[in-house]
């Protein structure tokens, strides 16, 4: 594993998963700064935009990577979460579709994540579900409607 940026889980099993853009210029940069002890943030996995998939955390400790967030009022959304980060540029650098090999190896991570844990449809979120008005990854952008269609996420 690759990211120092990891401790305890609190809440026993993960049962969600939080999807995520780097809102980076580059993969590298991304990379790098998940992987840095003194950014105090990580991801269980980084899907780039070839497919290629790198797992950064195990995922049986708690990553980094909800910051200030809620869900189903639960605060420690790292606790119980799987935290997935798709290469993309975002919004302040030139935010662009997520190609067709990135979404496909993340719905082959998902349907593997949902085979290992205790995860539902409706607990595949994104960061901007679970701090709204402070994220907004991974954006309009995103093909919610592609992972509801095989199951991996909750139609919205
Ligand atoms: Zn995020």
């Amino acid at each position: 594993m690759q990211s120092p940026n990891h401790n305890e889980r609190r809440l026993g099993k993960p049962d969600m998963v939080v999807i995520h853009y780097t809102g980076m210029k580059t993969a590298e940069a991304a990379r790098a700064r998940l992987c840095d002890p003194a950014s105090e943030v990580s991801a269980h996995w980084l899907v780039h935009l070839d497919g290629r998939t790198e797992a950064l955390v195990p995922e049986d400790r708690r990553a980094w990577h909800a910051g200030v967030s809620e869900w189903e009022g639960e605060r420690d959304v790292n606790s119980r979460s799987i935290g997935i980060e798709l290469v993309n540029r975002g919004h302040e650098h030139g935010y662009h579709p997520f190609p067709e090999p990135q979404m496909a190896a993340l719905e082959r991570l998902l349907a593997e994540i949902m085979a290992r844990w205790p995860v539902s449809p409706r607990n595949v979120v994104g960061h901007e579900d679970v701090a709204p008005g402070r994220k907004i990854d991974p954006g309009g952008k995103f093909d919610w409607a592609r992972l509801a269609r095989l199951g991996l996420a909750a139609r919205r």
